[in-house]
């Protein structure tokens, strides 16, 4: 079978501005060709030291001036920062239960403006690996469902099926993540704080992040005046894991606040409680910020869940239609805001 292999010009470049040589077409993959065959080399030619030839070696990328890349990247990272200053919803933490929050909330909600931040500089969280540091990633039955919707290949093994590796079923999810028309992710950027504010009607609620670079987040005593970046939004979805460096940032800063009582910590490890406890207590955990995956064994003081990872994803699934009542409802409180302000001065205009 032969296929052709072609060097695409950049889709920013107009048509006429092409130099010919970006044109290049590598030649057809002939699979037939001796060097494709198993033990084909014993019908190359007899010279032993040419170069073996390839498709791609008369390959050419298309020009680029150096601020056309800068700017190509600078443009759209600002007109996001832009267009996320006022998020309806931000997840912080992207791993295995933010993801399926993102990506549940993006099928759910398509008006909805998602954001992500993630602290690391590669999303996914604990999720690339099963546990210690093995590749298989297992799951109790039903959790498999996701797995059937992204078309991830497992073994079945009557009460639970296994991943050959987690780093598939992650990259996967992430994939349908970032190709979510209203999700955006924002990584090596770390929340730092929360936004809270008192209003009429709900009382103290979360309003939003308090979010720099993970590099200045980490070098703050080292260095002075690096103020951070505000982001605010109409529900906070934290999923920023079990306690650790980093990990369950939002509510160790809610317990600093008052917010909630002191908080417990994870307890000790027992799978089959684990995993239940963390999907029923997926929830709204003071008004605006909803909790999900094993941030809250931190508030609840469940067991630890171990390399069982069911419990991420449908709590990240769960939180998603939780986010969702909590964003309506914000919606509907801020219209019904606007609406007695807009009677108030329909009434001064006419007195
Ligand atoms: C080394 C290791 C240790 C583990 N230990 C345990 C354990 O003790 N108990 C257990 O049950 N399971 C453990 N697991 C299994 C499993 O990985 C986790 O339980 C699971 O990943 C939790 O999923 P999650 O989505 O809640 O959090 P995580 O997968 O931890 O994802 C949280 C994400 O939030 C990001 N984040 C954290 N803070 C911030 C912040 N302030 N701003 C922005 N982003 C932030 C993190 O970078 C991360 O990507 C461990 C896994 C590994 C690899």
């Amino acid at each position: 079978m032969a296929f052709a292999l072609s060097a695409r010009p950049a889709a920013g470049l107009a048509a006429a501005a092409r130099p010919k040589r970006a044109a290049v077409r590598a030649a057809a993959i002939n699979r037939d060709a001796p060097m494709y065959r198993a033990g084909g080399a014993s019908d190359a030619p007899a010279n032993a030291t040419a170069p073996v030839s390839t498709p791609f070696d008369d390959y050419r990328f298309a020009p680029i001036r150096e601020a056309t890349v800068s700017r190509a990247m600078t443009s759209r990272y600002f007109k996001d920062l832009d267009s996320y200053a006022e998020a309806d919803v931000i997840i912080a933490g992207a791993g295995s239960a933010g993801l399926a929050c993102a990506y549940e909330l993006s099928k759910l909600a398509p008006d909805a403006r998602i954001a992500i931040i993630e602290q690391n500089v590669s999303p996914g969280g604990g999720a690339w690996l099963g546990g210690q540091l093995f590749s298989a990633m297992v799951i109790r039955k039903p959790g498999q469902a996701i797995l059937d919707e992204l078309a991830v290949p497992y073994e079945d093994e009557g009460d639970y099926v296994v991943v050959r590796h987690a780093a598939l079923m992650t990259a996967t999810l992430l994939s349908k993540v970032l190709q979510a028309p209203n999700v955006k992710l924002f990584n090596a950027t770390a929340v730092e704080d929360l936004i809270v504010r008192d209003d009429a009607v709900s009382g103290r609620r979360i309003g939003g992040v308090v979010t720099n670079w993970t590099l200045v987040t980490l070098h703050h005593d080292t260095q002075s005046c690096m103020d951070p970046n505000v982001l605010e939004a109409k529900v906070v979805v934290s999923t920023c894991g079990h306690d650790g460096p980093m990990g369950a940032h939002s509510v160790k800063r809610l317990a600093k606040l008052g917010m909630v009582d002191e908080i417990p910590g994870m307890a000790a490890l027992d799978m089959n409680a684990a995993e239940d406890r963390i999907v029923a207590n997926t929830r709204e955990v003071v008004p605006g910020m909803v909790l999900a995956g094993m941030e809250l064994s931190e508030i609840d003081g469940s067991p630890r869940m171990g390399p069982t990872f069911g419990a991420m994803f449908v709590s990240g699934q769960k939180a998603a239609h939780v986010a969702l009542g909590v964003l309506r409802r914000r919606q509907a409180q801020e219209a019904a805001a606007r609406a007695t302000t807009q009677a108030g001065a329909k009434q001064a205009l006419s007195a």
